[in-house]
């Protein structure tokens, strides 16, 4: 858990990263002959694999953005926050996509290489304006984005555009001009999710980017816990733990930064709203998971301690709530704290 990989820091900000790896993984073993009738049946388990997909998205996102959102404050004090429209948007074509390709088209009623809204978070600032899931984007405060060479991080660039003042969109929906304008953005963390497919259980944080897989949303299906995890891997992120060496590897993490993101992670979970009462306990599901680490290595302390260490962080989380104390982790968000 939380180690971030060299090769997916190059794929920044992609909503379909895990798609593509997915896609990438499969192609050079030969595959098997099928009949007509399992060919069909791809099609069709490929539609079910996209829908499974953008649903454990929205999951994530609903639940990253209470994150990023309520933290703002203690994000802005470490200079690392950014504007959100609330909104996701991305566009499919087989050079990105592969096969995935006539799914995600069919799921989006879309063509290729054209804008869609696949995510957006309820009462954020797009929704407010009326923009609707599966919206076709046409242009972005009068700019028609040119998708025909290298990709484009379409939900960065407009909430880069936000920041700037009001963005209009020029949209399509169920085919017909719609044109909506989103006065303000919100002020988030900047950190941004993306789902990893597979079912290994791994989290990790890439300094812009929080990433959690299939698995540790399966192992973690309350979002109070979900939460505990992805707090810490934003910890990571606006700790500025995530650093990369003179060849642009990964420095390694230690044991010392783990236990501060812990800690930090779980008052951005409180301060979110999350109920902490057993936020511990995830780390006894995640050392039945991965008994390995029940007794820790070089880079992550012992399991046991950091359910131990995180027991104590949560009393005196639930001891500043009830003394009406502001949540501020004490040394390591705000400095001089
Ligand atoms: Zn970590």
């Amino acid at each position: 858990m939380m180690r971030a990989r060299d090769f997916l820091s190059r794929l920044l900000g992609l909503v379909l990263v895990a798609l593509l790896l997915a896609a990438c993984a499969q192609a050079p073993k030969p595959r098997p002959v099928l009949s007509p009738e399992a060919k069909k049946e791809v099609q069709v388990q490929l539609e079910f694999a996209a829908e499974s997909f953008y649903e454990r998205l929205d999951r994530l996102n609903a639940v990253g953005y209470r994150l990023i959102t309520a933290n703002e404050p203690l994000c802005h004090q470490r200079g690392r926050v950014r504007k959100s429209l609330g909104l996701t948007a991305d566009y499919f074509n087989k050079r990105d996509h592969k096969d995935w390709t006539p799914s995600l088209c069919k799921m989006w009623g879309v063509d290729e290489n054209t804008i869609v809204v696949i995510g957006l978070i309820e009462g954020g600032p797009a929704a407010k304006a009326g923009v609707q899931r599966g919206d076709v984007i046409q242009a972005v405060s009068g700019r028609v984005y040119d998708l025909s060479g290298k990709r484009v991080l379409v939900t960065r660039q407009m909430d880069e555009l936000a920041a700037k003042g009001p963005v209009t969109l020029k949209l399509l929906r169920a085919g017909n001009p719609v044109s909506v304008t989103i006065p303000t953005a919100t002020d988030v963390c900047d950190s941004s999710f993306a789902v990893l497919m597979g079912d290994s259980v791994n989290a990790f944080a890439d300094g812009k980017n929080v990433f959690a897989s299939y698995g540790i949303m399966n192992l973690f299906p309350k979002d109070e816990d979900l939460a505990v995890v992805l707090g810490h891997e934003l910890a990571h992120n606006i700790l500025g733990h995530v650093r990369k060496d003179g060849n642009g590897k990964n420095v390694p993490s230690t044991p010392e930064k783990e236990t501060d993101a812990d800690a930090v992670g779980l008052y951005f979970a409180a301060r979110a709203g999350f109920d902490i009462t057993n936020a511990p306990s995830v780390w006894r599901r995640m050392a039945a998971q991965n008994p390995a680490h029940i007794r820790g290595g070089a880079v992550h302390p012992s399991s046991a301690s950091r359910f131990v260490d995180l027991e104590a962080v949560k009393n005196e989380i639930l001891q500043r709530q009830a003394a009406g104390l502001p949540l501020i982790p004490r040394p390591r968000v705000v400095p001089g704290e």
